[in-house]
């Protein structure tokens, strides 16, 4: 067995669901200090580990040290699988990144190694903000590869997301007799119609597709067993690709929303908008990072951190080890191969003559 195997196990029976990140940051923190090549900073239960060798380019490699609670069990190995709460989302790719940290002392870029907690509960408490509030010039780089479960293949970019809640309005009555009121539920029924209908669209940026989304997350209303409801609330989740700003996107929802809303009854407010990352498959370190994967490239469904630094202006994909849709799944697990093709893959693009 492969030590970055052992590694992961090691890992995935340390528990770190979100904000009980402590004993597996110290435990990363006591494995990077052992390289005198890393200047490695602790800040709250994030880790950074960076070499400073004058290289003329900067890569971001960074994982999430947090797990959700899925009923993945502890860790288990069995025929050169690793089950276990986190092992594909994304211990196993930490392990990986621990190893290549100590064993690249002469890379060809200088590599800023990024351990952050509470990637899973909301994008105000990821501990990305943490470090940038600490000290932002830890986050500083030319490239960054985020390290989320893709099956070693990369998946550029990312979707935007948009939350938006809606408040229909109506008059209470007794159901008794419902004409003395206005059902706010039985409003729902043309809006609801309308997003079920809704088309969004399927967007092929630098070759690889983006399939947009359109659901209803929740829904809520009522006050009591013989009253007409005077309120419902209607909550629509919309992944949006990244050609899109925020507001183009809640432009879009609005569009589909608002010829069903009565504008003194109504009202409709954004809950939380994130936007989505560009491929940047032109960036030539993530172009050789596609290449060495020898797998296709694809679009990341969903969103992550990607967009974060390509927020701040850093090209950005997800590349890492175990499948994407094991990932909060009581069946979590990652195959060696995996995380050895991972460590290769990314050994290769650090260490060969640069590009450019
Ligand atoms: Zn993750």
């Amino acid at each position: 067995v492969s030590e970055i195997f052992e590694l992961a196990c090691e890992l995935v029976g340390i528990p770190s669901v979100s904000r009980e990140e402590g004993r597996l940051a110290d435990r990363v923190e006591e494995l990077l200090a052992s390289s005198p090549h890393l200047t490695v900073r602790r800040i709250g239960d994030n880790v950074v580990a960076r070499t400073d060798l004058g290289r003329d380019r900067r890569v971001i490699v960074a994982g999430h040290l947090d797990t959700v609670s899925s009923g993945a069990q502890g860790a288990r190995i069995e025929d050169g699988t690793l089950w276990g709460l986190g092992a594909a989302d994304m211990k196993g790719t930490l392990a990986v990144m621990i190893t290549l940290a100590g064993q690249l002392d002469s890379p060809t870029f200088d590599a800023t190694w990024i351990f952050y907690a509470r990637e899973e509960i909301a994008r105000s408490e990821s501990g990305l903000l943490e470090i940038e509030l600490a000290d932002p010039t830890l986050l500083e780089g030319d490239v960054a590869i985020l390290g989320e479960p893709t099956d070693a293949a990369v998946e550029a970019g990312c979707q935007g997301t948009l939350r938006l809640e809606v408040l229909l309005g109506g008059i209470p009555a007794h159901t008794a007799r419902p004409f003395m009121g206005l059902n706010a539920a039985h409003r729902l029924a043309p809006l609801l119609s309308a997003i079920v209908a809704a088309s969004p669209r399927t967007v092929t940026i630098d070759g690889v597709t983006f399939a947009e989304q359109c659901e209803v997350v929740g829904v809520h209303g009522g006050s009591g067993g013989n009253v007409v409801p005077a309120e419902v609330t209607l909550v629509v989740n919309h992944r949006f690709a990244p050609d899109r700003t925020p507001e183009a996107a809640i432009a879009w929802l609005r569009g589909v929303i608002d010829p069903h809303l009565d504008a003194a009854r109504d009202h409709v407010e954004v809950i939380d908008v994130a936007p989505g990352a560009l491929p940047s498959l032109e960036d030539p370190v993530l172009g050789r990072l596609v290449a060495l994967s020898a797998r296709p490239v694809s679009a990341k469904v969903g969103w992550t951190d990607v967009a974060t630094f390509a927020g701040r202006g850093i090209p950005a994909a997800n590349f890492g080890a175990g499948d994407p849709l094991l990932a909060h799944h009581p069946e979590e697990r990652v195959s060696e191969e995996s995380l050895l093709a991972v460590a290769s893959t990314l050994r290769d693009l650090l260490t060969e003559p640069s590009p450019a």
